[in-house]
């Protein structure tokens, strides 16, 4: 049972029962059960009747549902600094850096590996994110994938097999299509809820994409797509065609891709990754005229060692408000609703009734000083299934 009080400012992302699109309750109570899950939230002179227990006060601290990162590749060693160091001197971003932390993942040990991707979900935690979806793809052979999905379990269920990130320099590129759909796929699916492919430039084409894709969802996963970072390209174009979960990136689009994405926004979400167009110095896409087609955005972090080595969602918060156009509302509700959305998930990323009591008490009050502090920790504390799991209430 957790019942906590005097919260100033309470997002619950149900318009039904408060102010705005982000159902904003000010003065607020709230109630969860045993079960990690909430009761209810409301006016806290109402506390009393769905709670004997005497309620934590939050002095007047805002609170907002738990961050849905519903993009990060965790499972890793080494990193990439030099090859950083090295664009911000002035060289192109490219896909091929994926395979000097291939090599690197496939020489750790498995203890390593896990003590890397839990030091990363704990780092995330603490800013607030109480759910991560975790991909595979740093180890590109049968074996080192599945132990990627293996140790990416560890840490989420919203696992996601990305054996289809890059080829590995020593296979065939047909032929490790064919081991992707056949072996891989079948050592990978135990840990698995997901299939990703990256396609795009120096990756996979849209036929090797669609050919990957249909063969995960033959065998029960869910799918998603990495599309359009790098250039122009048919992959928007194939993950609504396939009606995947969520086109992720979405750097380069058309009207065409916009408008496809438009049509499909009850099932296909565009999850935005600004701190990757960040990393790499690559244009910012346009997620407010996206929103005002009527495309449904997720924010997420990307978080990888090569293009994006944060786990920081306030940190992309900021990226999308002060850079992409993005409302501090908007940019809020797609990194918690439509982070969920981009999961399928129902609940989480909300403060509903019957939804994870997963919520952080922010040190600050209001929602909007996540993106108007940029860069600053305001985490007072982090809540998970009714749990205090960082700081103290
Ligand atoms: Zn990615």
């Amino acid at each position: 049972m957790l019942a906590l009080n005097n919260i100033g400012h309470l997002v619950t992302n149900d318009p039904a029962i408060g102010n705005g699109p982000l159902g904003i309750i000010n003065n607020a109570g709230l109630v969860a059960d045993d079960d990690g899950k909430i009761v209810w939230c409301g006016p806290q002179d109402q506390i009393d009747q769905y709670t004997e227990a005497q309620p934590i006060g939050c002095d007047g601290c805002a609170i907002i549902p738990g961050f849905v990162d519903s993009h990060t590749h965790i499972v890793f060693a080494g990193d990439r600094a030099q090859e950083f160091e090295a664009r911000m001197e002035g060289l192109p971003y490219a896909a091929g850096g994926i395979q000097s932390t291939m090599m690197a993942t496939r020489a750790a040990s498995d203890e390593l590996l896990s003590l890397n991707a839990q030091h990363l979900a704990y780092e995330a935690l603490c800013s607030g994110t109480t759910t991560l979806e975790v991909k595979s793809g740093y180890g590109l052979s049968v074996k080192d994938e599945e132990r990627s999905m293996r140790i990416a379990r560890t840490v989420t269920t919203e696992t996601t097999f990305l054996g289809a990130h890059l080829y590995p320099t020593d296979v065939d590129q047909e032929d490790y299509v064919d081991l992707v759909v056949g072996e891989m796929l079948n050592a990978c699916l135990p840990h698995a809820k997901w299939i990703d492919v990256f396609c795009d430039r120096g990756a996979f084409d849209v036929d090797q994409s669609r050919e990957i894709l249909k063969a995960g969802a033959k065998a029960g996963l869910g799918t998603r797509i990495h599309a359009n970072q790098l250039q122009k390209g048919g992959g928007v174009q194939l993950g609504v065609e396939l009606g995947v979960a969520s086109c992720d990136h979405c750097t380069h689009l058309t009207e065409k891709d916009i408008e496809a994405l438009s049509s499909a926004n009850k099932t296909t979400v565009a999850t935005l990754l600004p701190a990757a167009e960040l990393c790499t110095r690559s244009p910012f896409p346009h997620a407010r005229h996206m929103i005002e087609q009527g495309v449904t955005i997720a924010l997420a972090t990307d978080c990888n060692p090569g293009s994006s080595y944060t786990t920081s969602m306030p940190f992309v918060m900021s990226l999308a408000v002060i850079l992409m156009g993005m409302t501090p509302d908007q940019a809020l509700w797609s990194s918690t609703q439509g982070g969920a959305q981009a999961l399928r998930r129902t609940d989480i990323g909300n403060l509903c009734a019957g939804s994870r009591a997963d919520l952080v008490v922010m040190d600050a009050p209001s929602h909007i000083h996540l993106a108007y502090r940029p860069g600053v920790n305001q985490t007072r504390a982090v809540v998970r299934g009714g749990k205090c799991v960082v700081g103290a209430l």
